[in-house]
């Protein structure tokens, strides 16, 4: 079944800059697509149509089987991680994976199972107490992940989220996302200018340029290796 359908979609920003144009997508539940491409090709546009954040101009979104155009970000089941974490400096950790929850609404009981749970799976027990500017750039970037998971969205959103890091720990998150993707089952966009990350993550690759869709395949195929 195909989690996320994206069909004839175009962005025209004011101004008139198409960012993107005709974009044709089915993407399958539990697929870990990757978005690649040359800065300014379109990529953070798409992402932020599929998270509800721009509008689209043309074309029609879909998530799980449901038209998604005019649903507000919070009501897609989706949930985005951005490369500059957006921690609250002045919330804990535990506070900063609460908070959405929150907002909504949920039963106390079950936003501290979630957020322990996540916590778990990221391995931050110890740094619930803790506020963000006492956390290193891994620490960090797993809270952001766990305020993502917390949510168990359909579809989890990620624009960059390791462009920030040293190379040693993009290259440690890097396994690390995978191994989430594989544990939560759950479809993935990722969007990266990394052809590294590209490689060892996507089960297929989405080539941009210009606002259109080059290429879509496995990354054995794009980047042609044994
Ligand atoms: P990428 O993520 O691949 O770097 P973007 O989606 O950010 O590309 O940008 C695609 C094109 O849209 C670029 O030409 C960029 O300058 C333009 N663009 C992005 N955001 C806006 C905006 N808010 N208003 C006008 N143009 C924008
Ligand atoms: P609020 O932030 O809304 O004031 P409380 O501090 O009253 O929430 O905590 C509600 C529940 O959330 C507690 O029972 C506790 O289990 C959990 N909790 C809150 N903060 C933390 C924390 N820093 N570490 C671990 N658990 C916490």
């Amino acid at each position: 079944m195909a989690q996320v359908i994206l069909k004839n979609v175009s962005k025209v920003y004011q101004g008139g800059v198409k960012a993107v144009d005709n974009f044709n997508l089915e993407i399958k539940d539990k697929e870990f697509i990757v978005l690649v491409g040359p800065s300014g090709c379109g990529k953070s546009t798409t992402l932020r149509m599929v998270a509800g954040l721009e509008e689209i101009t043309e074309g029609e979104l879909y998530i799980g089987d449901r038209l998604v155009n005019d649903v507000p970000p919070k009501d897609r089941d989706i949930a985005m991680v951005f490369q500059n974490y957006a921690l609250y400096p002045h919330m804990t950790v535990y506070d900063n994976m609460a908070f959405g929850l929150k907002l909504r609404k949920m039963p106390r009981a079950e936003i501290d199972k979630r957020v322990r749970e996540a916590a778990r799976i990221l391995d931050i027990e110890h740094l619930l107490d803790r506020k963000p500017k006492a956390l290193s750039g891994g620490q960090r970037q797993r809270v952001a992940l766990g305020r993502a998971i917390v949510r168990e969205p359909k579809v989890f959103l990620m624009d960059e989220p390791l462009s920030n890091l040293d190379a040693k720990l993009r290259v440690q998150m890097r396994t690390e996302i995978s191994k989430l993707h594989e544990r939560l089952q759950t479809t993935f966009i990722y969007v990266t200018h990394d052809q590294t990350e590209a490689m060892t993550m996507g089960d297929r690759i989405v080539v941009m340029k210009d606002g259109v869709i080059q290429q879509v395949d496995t990354p054995q195929t794009i980047y042609d290796y044994p």
